[in-house]
């Protein structure tokens, strides 16, 4: 009989029930005992609810109190010596300190998981010699299955992932392996005699490009494993994307019981499939269900996929699952109550996956005839969407078809527009400004939460905006910034505002993922074609604007980014959805430079990380990404002024794309970086305006004049000086104001002492 699969469950908890515990321990204000026990409650939940929608492989060790990789570098003792003499087993606060840093000691480096929000603590290889330092999976497999009656599959990322998610290599790469799979072979063999009958390792990193000595190290690590004496049987699980010819015929020819592959991604596995087939014996794991986005399966799609793979591997071989870990998703779409019934009914969050996984499988066993209703019900769904949802618009897409090279074109190119705008501003050498937002004090917090409740009316919400405005232009100009910004206080994220604004657009109340941590977020929901009902920004700008004679910046989040972080309708693809946005926000902009708004920043801090997995597909993502960037910005005269800010990007592999932006002024972070990353503007010869952050707005400290005026010498070794903007690594608002005001001023005059040298 074919069997359902979860491959990793969401951990935050229905309501949040983590992040809360995790930030009131940190706090001091709840016990370690207290944690554990929200996390308990949280992982037995999420064992309940898989068991009694009928999953039969429920998975286990996929919780985490803040990051799965950072849970496997406490497994395998891979802990810097700079948190303190090894401990035979990683204790929580070491844990911890390795998470959020402690004092003086800095944390892991946080980066991202793949092409997901996710963020992941990078394990170092330098660290002192690895043993098994964690008992957490042989604990979470025991608590699931005392639970469940029945053993649960343990979760470990495989060795391979984390050797080649890791930095700091010391030794050739084969060695590291060696120094580590003694431990995974441990932990098998313990998981084995606990009675675990499968282990799920996930190596993810075979979806991205992988030399041949990758794969050869692949190779013989699992020759290793699944050597070990007495273990599991082993689910080798990829996912976010195919594997290639190369890895497939490595992977295919590895002792192991099971291969999982994710067939929603793309068509590549698909493909591979249909040329080579499957070994025989062994299981193949078919992830047929979405893990990445909160569509509801097509059932008819999905049972011909699996037909499909039925016609290569028995059905008893067969695992019905979702393309990856449901962590991606939120909980559960019932939560819901005020979206459209319609947009609702198209829905799919974790708790719904399961179902559907249930149902497909069944279909499997039994035939769709077995499935007849719930296919009718699903057919159903779709059918009123289209009826009800407003998914189609007429006048976005003639717009869309209408445009020509012009839209994407600005009149004239920087070498023209350079001396324009140099006339009309008359900005020092090296221009002081921010990126855009200034601390949301709790204040300003209770005044939006107070508003949105209905107590407090649009008239008394919109003065208080008009207020804090008021003060944060006074005082830029008290301390000197040359390029002024309205502060941002309108917004609690520089996604969800524009969101709320757009037709096309659902929020949810409790679509939370977990972004690390108890960080999370909440995507907003792009179901139907993007339409601009109104101007979003430009009563705030205006407002701005009309109390300084200093130029203030117009600020908007960015096509691109804007579509990266929210979840995507399916049925047009990626790009036309960035285009859609783009012509929003190109209206947005032509309306701002209708108000007197003479420079605009159009922030794309998520440009990069939208990057497919695969080399291969970054052209064809660059030049949509940059085009859609373009249809938005490009619509203003030579002498209006286009900014952008990056965020924090590696730009040497990008740069061309960057250039093609056609931004007059760029702003990135880089005050942690030592000018590595100016170095390829400089090699590129990257002719427009850059500010390169002298200000580290991720720590509490208020820098020194002496210490952002070094940075600013460093960064003119790579620039020209007509070239440099001065400005923080990114908003501020998250700081406190008591931090932001005195380092604003350390900037400003860092720059006025550098200028005097000019
Ligand atoms: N303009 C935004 C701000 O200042 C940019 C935030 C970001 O880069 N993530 O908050
Ligand atoms: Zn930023």
């Amino acid at each position: 009989m074919a069997q359902s699969s979860v491959l990793g469950y969401p951990r935050i908890g229905k309501q949040r029930e983590l992040k809360r515990a995790l930030e009131r321990y940190w706090a001091g204000e709840a016990d370690a005992a207290a944690l554990q026990e929200t996390a308990r409650a949280v992982r037995e939940a999420a064992w309940r609810v898989q068991f009694q929608a009928g999953i039969d492989q429920i998975p286990c060790n996929d919780f985490s109190l803040y990051d799965h990789v950072l849970d496997t570098i406490c497994l395998v003792g891979l802990v810097p010596s700079r948190f303190g003499s090894a401990e035979p087993e990683v204790s929580l606060p070491t844990y911890f300190a390795m998470a959020r840093g402690a004092p003086g000691v800095p944390a892991l480096e946080l980066t991202k998981w793949f092409d997901t929000n996710y963020h992941y603590l990078v394990p170092e290889f330098d660290a002192p010699g690895p043993r098994l330092a964690s008992a957490k999976p042989f604990l979470e497999f025991a608590e699931a299955t005392s639970l469940l009656g029945r053993p649960a599959k343990p979760v470990l990322l495989g060795p391979i992932s984390l050797l080649l998610l890791g930095k700091y290599h010391q030794r050739p790469l084969r060695e590291h392996l060696e120094q580590l799979l003694p431990i995974y072979q441990e932990v098998l063999e313990r998981l084995a005699r606990a009675g675990a009958e499968w282990v799920q390792m996930d190596e993810p990193v075979l979806v991205q490009d992988r030399s041949d000595e990758e794969l050869q190290l692949l190779r013989a690590a699992y020759r290793v494993l699944g050597e070990a004496s007495a273990r599991p049987k082993l689910m080798l699980q990829t996912y976010y994307g195919s594997l290639d010819d190369a890895s497939w015929d490595v992977v295919m020819s590895l002792p192991i019981e099971g291969i999982g592959l994710d067939f929603v991604r793309d068509d590549g596995n698909r493909a591979l499939l249909n040329r080579h087939g499957f070994p025989q014996g062994k299981v193949i794991g078919a992830g047929v269900v979405n893990g990445r986005n909160i569509w509801r399966t097509n059932l008819v799609e999905a049972l011909e996929k699996l037909e499909e793979i039925a016609e290569h591997v028995e059905p008893e071989r067969i695992w019905v699952q979702p393309s990856c870990t449901l962590l991606h998703l939120p909980h559960d779409v019932r939560l819901e109550t005020k979206l459209p019934a319609a947009v609702r009914a198209l829905l799919a969050f974790a708790e719904q996956r399961l179902e559907e996984l249930v149902i497909l499988t069944r279909a499997l066993n039994e035939g769709r005839a077995a499935i007849l209703e719930e296919l009718e019900q699903n057919a159903e769904a779709f059918r009123l969407a289209l009826d009800e949802v407003r998914v189609y618009r007429r006048d976005v897409r003639e717009r869309l078809a209408a445009l020509t090279e012009d839209d994407f074109r600005r009149q004239s190119p920087y070498e023209m527009r350079e001396p324009l705008q140099r006339a009309r501003f008359h900005l020092p050498l090296f221009p002081t400004t921010t990126i855009g937002s200034f601390p949301q004090t709790p204040d300003v917090r209770q005044a939006r939460a107070r508003w949105r409740a209905g107590k407090l009316s649009d008239e008394d919400y919109w003065g208080f905006i008009r207020e804090r405005i008021a003060e944060v232009i006074r005082r830029q100009e008290e301390i000197g910034l040359d390029v002024l910004v309205h502060g941002e206080y309108e917004r609690a994220d520089m996604v969800e505002y524009f969101a709320e604004q757009l037709e096309g657009f659902v929020l949810t109340e409790h679509g939370w993922v977990q972004s690390y941590g108890s960080r999370v977020v909440r995507p907003p929901i792009i179901f139907g074609d993007v339409a601009r009902p109104r101007p979003m920004t430009v009563e705030v700008s205006r407002c701005a604007q009309s109390l300084t004679e200093k130029p203030v910046k117009g600020m908007l989040t960015g096509p691109v980014t804007i579509l990266n972080w929210s979840f995507v309708r399916e049925d047009i693809p990626r790009r036309e959805v960035a285009y859609q946005i783009a012509l929003a926000l190109r209206d947005e902009v032509r309306d701002l430079e209708a108000a007197g708004i003479s420079m605009i920043q159009i922030d794309e801090p998520a440009l990069r990380e939208g990057l497919p997995l695969r080399r291969a597909d970054w052209p064809e993502y660059l030049e949509w990404a940059v085009r859609a960037f373009r249809l938005a910005s490009s619509g203003v005269r030579d002498d209006t002024q286009i900014h952008s800010h990056m965020c924090y990007s590696e730009f040497n592999d990008i740069i061309e794309a960057i250039d093609a932006l056609d931004a007059d002024v760029i702003s990135i972070e880089n005050s942690r970086s030592r000018g590595e990353l100016l170095q390829a503007f400089q090699e590129y010869r990257y002719p427009r305006q850059i500010g390169p952050g002298v200000y580290d707005v991720h720590s509490a400290r208020i820098p020194s004049v002496e210490e952002m005026l070094e940075l600013l010498e460093r960064a003119l070794a790579f620039l020209r000086p007509e070239q440099l903007w001065v400005n923080p690594d990114c908003g501020l608002k998250t700081r406190r104001p008591e931090e932001v005001w005195p380092s604003l001023s350390n900037m400003v005059e860092a720059a006025r002492r550098l200028r005097a040298r000019f």
